[in-house]
């Protein structure tokens, strides 16, 4: 079974008289159009190109800057949206029933990985699959007039993006068939609903626009801009002593045992380690420097109450965590039971999904002061993004 993905980049008639092909525009240092095809990479068998004959050597230009790991094959584009589309299911080559159709506007170049993967599998499960954003506007049905004839109920309207996905044995006979009606059909599944062939809306994504408008472009830049979001990493490392008569506290919960941590604040040493984890991504030093054990106001504190003000830091830093690991070292008690609420303190304190967190715990086979039950030690990693 493969994919082949039909890019469409420009056809001839109307959209002639338009000054500039926006696909053949530079975003960000790389061209509309090799973005659109780079989407493909994972994606796509093969793929072929319709474009206006003349822009046909440009195009060429632009994808072979760096190679593509499918083959790329160039077709004319035709008179309306549909030929063009006929006209790329005449290029392919080797298809099968089984295999899969993807068409997909080249001015859409910030489609993903993830949104071309659910296309695929409703395509798999269903025999198609479009994206679509639920609409969040009302919207009216107008006459030529602009006289409003009716609201449609909002609730099962989808905005339709590409890629349109379908099981190349129903598409191409349908599309074959199609272009004998006359009937001009301004997207791929149209056709398809046309003869009664059902159709799957699978979720879309608001960052998969068209470029249409000359603010499009700059959208499309600040959301590739926003991709590429300085992103900085921390670790932390922290010791305590375990002694009589302390609470046991790792993650801000409180773990029943006849031991606790000896320390300054309430000696959290898995906090303890992710703090410093938060402040070394941010080159802001260490929480001694912040919260110093010589400082009365610190005094038996919680260190969920320091992990706050850590993210008030960062945060006047410019940064927010995006995700963190950590573990905790410890010969006993187990602390397997305690990681969820462990997990919902920390996510909620840093405001950040449980996805988002991971700790662990693990013992060291007795060796050690963690082995000898001296003490517990935490490690930490954390990555910041901007904000
Ligand atoms: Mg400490």
């Amino acid at each position: 079974m493969k994919n082949h993905v039909i890019l469409l980049a420009g056809g001839k008639g109307s959209r002639m008289n338009a000054s500039v092909n926006k696909v053949l525009l530079e975003l960000c240092g790389k061209a509309v159009i090799r973005r659109s095809a780079e989407a493909f990479i994972s994606s796509a068998d093969d793929m072929v190109i319709v474009c206006r004959e003349n822009e046909e050597k440009t195009i060429r230009n632009l994808i072979s800057l760096s190679p593509l790991p499918f083959p790329v094959h160039f077709t004319s584009g035709g008179n309306t949206r549909q030929e063009s589309v006929l006209n790329g299911i005449k290029a392919l080559t080797d298809v099968c029933d089984e295999d899969i159709i993807l068409i997909h506007d080249a001015a859409r170049c910030l489609v993903d990985y993830d949104l071309i993967s659910r296309v695929i599998e409703s395509v798999k499960l269903y025999g198609s699959g479009v994206p679509g954003i639920p609409a969040s506007s009302t919207y009216k049905i107008c006459d030529s007039d602009r006289k409003v004839l009716y609201t449609p109920d909002r609730s099962g309207l989808y905005e339709i993006q590409t890629p349109q996905g379908f099981s190349a044995g129903i598409f191409i006979p349908a599309a074959l068939k199609a272009a004998d009606t006359g009937i001009v059909f301004t997207d791929d599944a149209g056709i398809l609903e046309h003869f009664h062939i059902p159709v799957r809306v699978v979720r879309g994504s608001s960052q998969n626009i068209k470029l249409t408008e000359p603010e499009d472009i700059s959208r499309a830049v600040s959301i590739i801009k926003g991709e590429k979001k300085n992103m900085r990493v921390g670790m932390g490392y922290d010791v305590h002593r375990l002694a009589e008569g302390r609470k046991l506290i790792l993650c801000g919960v409180e773990i029943p045992y006849h031991l606790g941590l000896l320390g300054h604040s309430d000696a959290d040493v898995a906090l303890h380690a992710l703090m410093d984890a938060m402040l070394g991504a941010c080159a802001l030093g260490d929480i001694g420097k912040h919260f110093p054990d010589t400082s009365d106001s610190y005094k038996d504190i919680s260190s969920v109450l320091l992990l706050e003000k850590t993210n008030k830091l960062i945060e006047a830093a410019g940064y927010k965590v995006f995700n963190t690991d950590i573990t905790i070292v410890a010969q006993k008690p187990k602390l397997l039971p305690f990681i969820p609420q462990m997990l919902e303190v920390v996510s909620g304190k840093l405001d950040i999904p449980v996805s988002s967190v991971n700790i662990k715990a693990t013992t060291t086979e007795n060796l050690g002061f963690e082995g000898r039950m001296e003490g517990i030690s935490a490690y930490a990693v954390c990555t910041v993004v901007e904000r």
